[in-house]
């Protein structure tokens, strides 16, 4: 059995229902998702009556020339991007899943990991089903088309029963669009509207990971996808139903912190009003003396922007990112101290020098790149660099679609926070608390959050992973 590629993906996904160029306003939503996943991204098209697709590794943008798309023009089109570690079987789980089944044929795009893939699969092979990729969402796939159920809706409900864990899914047949969300809501699903000019017959519904692919493409948002629910989107108009009961609501609180662009909606909340709330909260929480506020570029600046008006302290630019860093370089022989991270920030000297300086970003995870900023900022002259995150001290590996590495590589739970400021070397160090990161999210509010990365205990009782489970030796 091929070893499940659990751990590693990060992706967002887009789909069109009638329009006469859906695969060019998929391409554009993958676009305003690419911050979702970079290394590979498809899309499967349909006429009505045949599905085509096209998904390779890289870059949105460098995938989908005009040549690619104009050999999979279409009505319907659902979208992939994705995250995941390099490797040879990369390609192959790039998504969508596209098969010919007894339900005819299908197209299948997928945002969050599934905690017991392992244990189906298993079940599945022991029936005789081949697997031709490691993801877990051909468990899915498989699942539907050993349903007993006759019409694909029944299938995808009766499928979706028997998985556990997050899933956003968008779905294609030849003539539908079918979207799903997990009875949790672990992940985000919006879906939004682009009302038909004169001449067209019906509507455009549009689904997405997040809201910024909506306003690329005109779409107006409606309404999430609600957690349990089946949306089908057919010739008939739009069907909703509950496929499953509804599981107390765990919305992933990183999507929040990091994940989500700030021009988003998502669970119903704007992130840039979560993202700066955080800022102002940490600023309450964890006060220092200092000069000026410094954001580490993109991921720091919402949270910094919210601590600055908070303390008073002006915000400032003091690092500059570089935003044309591509995935190949060549690093001189002679090999530069903290090459990787010089390439993509530098510092400004003419502000950072003599000055005590409070350093925001959202999250450390290994620790290795925030000790390389500190340092960056001490070179460049400052006095004092005190770091706040904008979240509590990441302790426990995500098994629900965010890449963070296993426990072992996690510095916060292997060292306490003073240990950490002193790696980083920083002259201190605060994480904002987890009621702090909370509040900042309206918890409670449109929706509750799952924090288990925070805290280690995990909203699904089923999760087939090793570290978990009990030794299976
Ligand atoms: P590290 O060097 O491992 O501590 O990396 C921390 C940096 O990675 C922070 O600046 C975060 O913005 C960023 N980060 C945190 N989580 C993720 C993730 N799941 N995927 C990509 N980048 C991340």
């Amino acid at each position: 059995m091929l070893p499940f590629d659990k751990f590693h993906d990060e992706c967002g996904v887009v789909a069109i229902f009638a329009h006469p160029e859906a695969e060019k306003l998929a391409y554009l939503g993958l676009h305003a998702l690419q911050h979702r996943g970079q290394e590979s991204a498809g899309i499967a098209t349909s006429d009505g009556l045949t599905l085509r697709s096209h998904k390779a590794m890289g870059p949105v943008a460098e995938i989908f020339t005009e040549e690619v798309l104009a050999k999979i023009t279409g009505t319907l089109a659902i979208g992939h991007t994705r995250y995941s570690t390099a490797g040879d079987s990369a390609l192959l789980n790039a998504q969508p899943i596209q098969v010919q089944s007894n339900k005819g044929a299908i197209a299948v795009a997928h945002n969050g990991n599934l905690t017991n893939a392992q244990t189906v699969r298993a079940q599945l092979e022991g029936q005789g089903s081949i697997f031709q990729t490691n993801s877990d969402t051909e468990v899915i796939v498989h699942l539907i088309a050993l349903s007993k159920e006759h019409t694909l809706p029944y299938a995808i409900g009766d499928a979706l029963r028997r998985v556990e864990g997050a899933f956003s899914l968008v779905m294609m047949s030849p003539d539908r669009i079918m979207a799903a969300r997990d009875p949790r809501g672990f992940r985000p699903l919006a879906m939004g509207r682009i009302r038909a000019p004169e001449g067209q017959k019906c509507d455009t519904i549009v689904f997405a990971s997040e809201t910024c692919a909506f306003d690329l493409i005109g779409a107006t948002y409606e309404r999430d996808v609600e957690p349990g629910e089946l949306v089908v989107v057919g010739p008939e108009g739009i069907t909703s139903t509950f496929y499953a009961e509804p599981a107390p609501r765990s919305s992933c609180i990183f999507e929040h912190v990091y994940f989500s662009r700030p021009d988003s909606v998502v669970f119903g909340r704007a992130v840039q009003t979560s993202r700066e709330e955080m800022g102002r909260q940490l600023a309450r929480e964890a006060p220092v003396e200092a000069d000026l506020v410094v954001p580490v570029p993109d991921s720091g600046v919402t949270a910094a922007v919210g601590y600055a008006a908070e303390s008073g302290i002006p915000f400032r630019f003091g690092l500059i990112r570089n935003h044309y860093v591509g995935r190949t370089f060549i690093e001189p022989s002679q090999s530069v101290r903290d090459f990787g991270v010089k390439l993509k920030l530098n510092p400004v000297r003419s502000l950072l020098k003599g000055r005590r300086v409070v350093l925001i970003d959202d999250s450390i995870v290994r620790g290795t790149t925030s000790r390389k900023i500190v340092r960056m900022i001490r070179s460049a002259g400052a006095k004092e660099v005190h770091m706040r995150i904008s979240c509590p001290p990441t302790i426990s590996p995500c098994y629900y679609g965010v890449d963070t590495p296993s426990k072992s590589q996690l510095i916060a739970a292997n060292k306490s926070i003073d240990e950490i400021r002193e790696y980083i070397g920083a002259d201190s160090l605060s994480y904002l608390s987890l009621e702090g990161l909370k509040k900042a999210c309206g918890d409670g509010e449109k929706t509750s959050y799952c924090s288990a990365c925070y805290t280690g205990k995990y909203p699904t009782s089923i999760v087939d992973v090793e570290e978990i489970l009990p030794a299976r030796a």
